[in-house]
């Protein structure tokens, strides 16, 4: 394995590590191969108490920031596995956990942190909005003390895995609100209740093992009390979120990175072809060494953007940028270790495809690379507005 540098997270890496190591590169070989769910492996992540590191300790999680709950998200896809199977349990809860009443905190939160409730649904994206979400046209309509939903989401994950989901809809028109990021709101939505009754799951066969599914909605009633915060304000709850989804993945995506460069030089160092150890030539070591540098360089806007969201800082600027580095950089990696693994880098065997697979849904999901590039030009630059 790569050597990093002895950080103040080694305790937490140590038993992360020692927890994945119980699930070797064949568990989640299979699991991929039969396009199913690794449930012994969530389920070891959640009575170690590890996706609940951000839950406040009177709520029963641990308490802990999101630089250490990010070094848990690294270190499970730094040892093979994917992060991306239950990822939403650690951060999705935020939502609830900022803006959510008391009664509802102390009603959903231990029971997050237990497991016994899991929320790892969070569904925003539409087939005809896309990144547009300000257009969304799901809707809920009040009708005595229940809301009505009715629309379509497409790509919502895990929803199969997951007692709750986080819905994001229209409450007011657009046409009725002053500025357009007003009159959505967001909602805890019972999933199995709700399958008995108006919301319709089909699941999208993807590139990646990664539940992920069209939702319908139809007259689907939800309590009134299963609002979150205020009606109308849901749209900017959500991106308040989205600040500690996006630093979790960059640490997966730097996590998939160290995993690459660790295969790709043991690899190299052993592979002989023309009398001498393929890594030995110049033209192999370059791209690896390249990749290892922009790693180490988005580990560090990590960091900062951890550090700054732990702070209560606005950190919007720092959790992109080091989500779209962290992207970046784990797809470089990954290209070189597809690369100089040869046809081997192909075989199921080696892990290589798969994790290559992976890593790459992150520079589309759960923001496109470009919407970044859009957010620091017009936002932190200054840049006239595109959209
Ligand atoms: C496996 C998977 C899991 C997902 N899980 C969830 C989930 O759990 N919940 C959820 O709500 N969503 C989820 N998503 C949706 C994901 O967030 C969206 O796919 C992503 O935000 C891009 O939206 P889109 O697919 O509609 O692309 P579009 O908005 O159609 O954009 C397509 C591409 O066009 C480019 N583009 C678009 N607009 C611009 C612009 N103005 N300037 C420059 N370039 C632009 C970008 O490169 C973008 O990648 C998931 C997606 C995938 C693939």
């Amino acid at each position: 394995m790569v050597r990093s540098a002895p950080d103040r997270y080694h305790e937490i890496r140590d038993a992360v590590r020692a927890l994945c190591a119980q699930f070797p590169d064949s568990y989640h070989r299979e699991i991929d191969a039969q396009r199913g769910y690794p449930e012994a492996f969530v389920a070891a992540l959640t009575s170690a108490g590890w996706l609940a590191a951000l839950i406040p300790q009177e709520y029963g999680g641990s308490g802990l920031g999101l630089a250490e709950a990010s070094v848990v998200m690294e270190e499970i896809n730094r040892s093979g596995g994917n992060a991306g199977a239950c990822h939403g349990q650690m951060y999705n809860m935020g939502t609830l956990l900022r803006h959510g009443s008391e009664a509802q905190k102390r009603f959903y939160l231990p029971k997050i942190a237990s497991g016994e409730w899991r929320l790892q649904s969070m569904g925003v994206t539409e087939p005809s909005s896309g990144t547009d979400t300000t257009k969304i046209r799901t809707t809920a309509t009040r009708r005595g003390d229940r809301w009505v939903v009715n629309g379509q989401k497409v790509w919502i994950s895990r929803v199969q895995h997951s007692d709750w989901m986080i819905l994001l809809a229209r409450t007011t028109p657009l046409a009725d609100v002053k500025k357009k990021t007003e009159g959505m709101s967001i909602f805890m939505v019972d999933l199995r209740a709700a399958e008995q009754g108006g919301m319709t799951v089909r699941p999208i066969a993807n590139m990646v093992n990664h539940e992920t599914n069209e939702l319908f909605f139809e007259n689907l009633e939800i309590p009134a009390e299963n609002l979150i915060g205020e009606e109308g304000r849901g749209f900017r709850y959500i991106l308040d979120g989205l600040n500690a989804e996006r630093t979790l993945i960059a640490a997966e995506c730097i996590g998939d990175g160290r995993w690459f460069i660790d295969r790709v030089t043991a690899y190299a160092g052993e592979r002989v072809v023309f009398g001498r150890p393929i890594g030995q030539n110049q033209g192999v070591q370059f791209p690896i060494a390249e990749a290892h540098i922009e790693i180490e360089a988005a580990d560090l806007m990590r960091f900062k953007a951890c550090a700054l969201f732990d702070a209560h800082e606005p950190c919007g600027a720092e959790a992109n940028m080091a989500k779209y580095l962290a992207a970046k950089a784990s797809w470089q990696a990954a290209d070189a270790c597809l690369q100089f693994h040869g046809g081997f880098g192909f075989a199921h065997e080696y892990d290589v495809e798969r994790k290559f697979r992976e890593t790459r849904l992150y520079q589309v999901a759960p923001i496109s690379t470009n919407l970044i590039l859009s957010y620091v030009a017009e936002h932190v630059l200054g840049l006239p507005r595109s959209f």
